[in-house]
């Protein structure tokens, strides 16, 4: 029987299992061709604007060369230097020979010379050689000033007059003549400020510096450092010719000076002066800077490209890049158009290539962005933004821009890159993704419902299989049940009948056995009557309210000698003073008696039963525990179910009919009231059944 309810469970499932997959498969089916139809129209239309984004990235870069290009054509042709407009171009204009005509560079020209031969001039020289030794053997100032001055008027070059003159200043100072020395400097700077010492230093310069010297030694410290500062704001605007390595050369001597007394706050009316100085870019430092270039790289790779590519022309300038520490530069170089004396010259321009695309690139974007939907940026290798100055954090593009398509330059070895995208496509791309989720999850809620609900559908099924299993074997152990105790009363009827010379003792213990046999019949007779009631759903009670120690105590009296006669050890703990509960009487006697026959038939060895009714936190409670078999943890949440029985039946399975829990438990809740099992394999079980008290015990 076990093995054909075993296949009818087996059989459903397997139905189930078919309808569930005819159901899930084609859904599977029509979402995956969903999906694929989506994403394939998704696909076209992605196609649609990567192309129209590589249109217009192309177009964007061609106006962008066109426009350096036409730039560079001016700039080549007339070297002249139309700065601001022409993305701050600088030209230049190379001899044939490579030397550099234009711009002019600060020459050290004139080799060293002293002024103490007499090579020119006698007199001059014997007054010089007589001065330098007075000031310098005899230390005698006074002579050697005097001599200095005659020097300067016998000279008939200006150098010479400026060294003379810077002489006398030199020894004034050491007689402490001052303001005759700041004379000297005075008239040496006016007058011969742009010519040069014997180091290749402008006198003007030297001439600031010794004034600057003399306040200090006056004791004049401020006027000194203000004298410092005048000085480094007449450098910085090409005062004078020097070459970047003088123009260092003098910054870092001035510096030297005022930078810590600046620092120290010695004097706070010269800080802001000289903060503007120091902060100020002028043309000429950049022009120093330019030059420098021009004369340690520019030249150099001019002269290696030339030589690398015979067919730079005017119509194909040579173009490179240069990198340099802070930026890069971008050459383009081709014949010049005059022809100079020693030959065909060459023509330059130079760009420092940021600011160059800071001046193009935003006219040139804007005339774009104005018709057509694309963004477009322009970014360095590091994948910044070269346009938005000074945003440094917000200018960074995001990682992964969907569908950004970066352009690289051609004609021009610019190291930036040309980013197009649209930001339509963002949208796309998180709309395409919302939508996938939302289908996704559509599909994932359809299949989970049709999961749980066949889940549901196969329990139940097995469940009303193994009802019907237990159903039969219901009906196969209540006719054992019933065939038991009538064989016993036929048995002893007609043992009554047949022997009628029967002693008194023998006939009374017949008639005993008799009695029990059917008392035990009427028992069972009357569960089964009360289950098919319930079942029927024609079960009434009388409830009444009264004294529900009294009925329990009358129940377990009656049921005591069954108990005892089975050697059963009764622990009786029954509360006097309960108050009032509504109750059937003859359904609770049969409560008790239900739980008094289970905790009889299961308690092979121990026989030992605790009654036990009690008022717990406002219920009453009846407990009847047993010392027996116990129930396995597996069987315990079901044992109130109909036909449902546990594995520990002592009688092997024709002792009972699975019906006496279920009854209890109907009964209890008729009651208002539940009931519950505890129970330890091997120790025992109990049950306790809690009911309500009435509120008011006069209803
Ligand atoms: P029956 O006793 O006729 O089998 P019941 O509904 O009264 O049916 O009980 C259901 C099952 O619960 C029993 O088969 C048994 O496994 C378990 N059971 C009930 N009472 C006890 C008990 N006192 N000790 C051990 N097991 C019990």
């Amino acid at each position: 029987m076990a093995n054909s309810v075993a296949r009818g469970i087996s059989g459903r499932r397997r139905i189930v299992l078919i309808v569930l997959l005819s159901i899930i498969l084609p859904l599977l089916v029509v979402g995956y061709l969903g999906f694929n139809s989506i994403s394939r129209r998704r696909e076209a239309a992605r196609k649609l604007y990567g192309m129209s984004l590589y249109i217009s990235g192309e177009a964007a870069l061609k106006s962008i060369e066109d426009k350096i290009r036409s730039f560079e054509k001016d700039m080549l042709a007339g070297g002249k230097e139309t700065f601001s407009e022409a993305g701050r171009g600088r030209t230049f204009l190379l001899s044939a020979d490579y030397m550099i005509l234009n711009p002019e560079i600060a020459k050290k020209d004139e080799a060293p010379f002293t002024c103490s031969d007499g090579t020119d001039n006698r007199a001059r020289g014997s007054y010089w050689a007589e001065a330098e030794k007075s000031e310098f053997q005899k230390k005698d100032f006074r002579l050697a000033a005097e001599l200095y001055g005659k020097a300067a008027e016998a000279s008939t070059s200006d150098r010479c007059r400026a060294l003379a003159r810077m002489a006398l200043g030199r020894c004034r100072i050491a007689l402490r003549d001052y303001s005759g020395a700041l004379a000297d400097f005075d008239e040496l700077a006016a007058k011969y400020g742009r010519l040069r010492d014997s180091s290749g230093h402008p006198f003007g310069i030297i001439a600031a510096m010794r004034i600057a010297d003399i306040e200090g030694l006056r004791g004049n410290e401020e006027r000194r450092l203000s004298v410092l500062i005048e000085l480094r704001g007449k450098i910085d605007d090409g005062a004078w010719p020097i070459d970047l390595a003088g123009y260092q050369f003098f910054r870092s001597e001035i510096e030297g000076t005022l930078e810590p007394r600046i620092k120290d706050h010695l004097y706070p009316e010269l800080e802001k002066p000289y903060r503007l100085v120091k902060e100020r870019a002028t043309g000429f430092q950049e022009d120093l800077l330019f030059r420098d270039l021009l004369q340690t790289s520019i030249v150099l790779r001019i002269k290696e490209a030339s030589a690398l590519d015979p067919s730079i022309s005017r119509d194909h300038p040579g173009r490179f890049l240069l990198p340099g520490e802070r930026s890069s530069y971008l050459v383009s170089f081709s014949p010049a158009p005059a022809v100079g004396p020693g030959g065909p010259m060459i023509a330059g321009v130079c760009w420092e290539t940021t600011s160059l695309m800071r001046s193009i690139v935003p006219s040139v974007l804007g005339a774009l962005d104005k018709s057509s939907s694309v963004d477009l940026t322009l970014t360095d290798t590091a994948g910044k933004n070269i346009l938005a100055e000074g945003l440094e954090g917000s200018s960074r593009l995001p990682a992964t821009v969907g569908g950004a398509i970066p352009f690289s330059f051609r004609e021009f070895p610019l190291p930036f890159k040309l980013v197009v995208s649209q930001p339509a496509m963002l949208d796309f791309d998180r709309a395409a993704a919302r939508e996938n989720a939302f289908y996704g999850l559509l599909i994932l809620v359809v299949v989970v419902f049709m999961a749980v609900g066949a889940g549901l559908v196969v329990r139940d099924i097995s469940r009303e299989t193994q009802l019907t299993a237990r159903k039969t074997e219901f009906v196969h152990t209540i006719s054992h049940e019933l065939k038991t105790p009538l064989t016993l009363i036929r048995l002893y009827a007609e043992t009554l009948e047949q022997k009628p010379n029967l002693g008194d003792p023998e006939k009374k213990d017949a008639l005993k056995i008799i009695a029990k046999e059917s008392e035990r019949l009427s028992h069972l007779i009357n569960n089964v009557l009360d289950f098919s009631r319930i079942e029927m759903g024609r079960k009434e009670f009388d409830f009444r309210s009264g004294n529900l120690a009294a009925a329990v105590r009358e129940t377990v009296e009656s049921y005591r000698y069954h108990l005892e006669k089975k050697g059963f050890l009764i622990r009786e703990e029954i509360a006097a003073d309960l108050p009032a509960v509504r109750f059937d009487r003859e359904a609770i006697a049969s409560v008790v008696v239900n739980l008094l026959s289970n905790a009889m038939k299961f308690s092979p060895s121990e026989k030992d039963v605790g009654i036990r009714l009690s008022l717990e936190s406002g219920q009453a409670v009846l407990r009847i525990a047993d010392k027996g078999s116990g129930i396995a943890p597996a069987d315990l949440p079901r044992i109130f179910d109909k036909f449902y029985r546990g594995g520990n039946d002592p009688s092997g399975g024709a002792g009972g009919s699975g019906l006496g829990l279920t009854l209890v438990k109907h009964i209890v809740e008729a009651h208002g009231g539940r009931v519950e099992a505890r129970s330890e394999c091997g120790k025992g079980s109990e049950f306790s059944v809690f009911l309500p008290i009435l509120a008011d015990p006069g209803e």
